[in-house]
């Protein structure tokens, strides 16, 4: 496993490329937000920015969206993977913030929790970047990157790898370290093409290394 130090390292050399990592989804409030990350599960955020001025103009407030039907917010949704389903669970769960928490945002993870569609990613990216909670939400980039760099193991559950880079991370960094790893992710050190070769982290990859063959 990779030493705290050599971890540290990796964390300075990612301020460095990103001094303000933040999400690349485009919001204007809490419900904007919360309804934006439920829609990117398996989706890139990309795709999510396409459809939701259309939807957020249609349906402003959860009231609105609670009231939705189904087929018109599908209809604004069906660019996207799960549109489908993701369509019933906004609906679902802006009808609860509309009924239950008088059109705020629930301040506690374990309520968020309940919401139907938001999972330990979405909450912990809610907590993050609107409660500026400290959270490290970990996503399909992040699990990759800390598999890469042996921080866990090739079979690390998510819940292992988060608290892995918990333990590892200074708290106050956990937010914004969540938005450098998905930065690098996605553009850099991507699934089918890292670019090991041109990456200044490369002495410090176990993969990396392995893959170009460099002790
Ligand atoms: S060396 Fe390759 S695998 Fe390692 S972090 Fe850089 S791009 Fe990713």
């Amino acid at each position: 496993m990779i030493s705290k130090d050599k971890y540290r390292k990796i964390l300075t050399v990612l301020a460095e490329f990103y001094p303000t990592a933040q999400t690349e989804l485009v919001y204007h409030n809490g419900f904007e937000l919360l309804v934006a990350v439920v829609l990117s599960a398996q989706t890139t955020d990309k795709q999510v920015n396409k459809v939701t001025p259309e939807l957020f103009k249609h349906f402003a407030t959860p009231e609105q969206l609670g009231q939705a039907n189904l087929l018109e917010v599908e209809s604004l949704i069906n660019s996207i993977g799960l549109y489908r389903n993701k369509s019933k669970n906004i609906i679902k769960l802006a009808q609860i913030i509309h009924e239950q928490y008088h059109d705020e945002l629930p301040t506690e993870k374990e309520d968020l929790l309940k919401l139907p569609g938001v999972g330990e990613k979405t909450a912990s990216v809610v907590m993050g970047d609107y409660y500026h909670v400290p959270a490290l939400a970990v996503d399909t980039h992040v699990a990759r990157l800390a598999k890469r760099w042996d921080v866990v193991g090739d079979n690390a559950s998510v819940e292992e790898v988060q608290k892995k880079l918990m333990e590892l991370t200074p708290k106050k960094d956990w937010i914004v370290t969540h938005h450098r790893l998905i930065l690098f992710g996605r553009y850099f050190c991507t699934a089918r093409s890292p670019k090991c070769l041109n990456c200044e982290l490369l002495t410090l990859c176990k993969y990396g290394k392995n893959r170009l063959k460099i002790k």
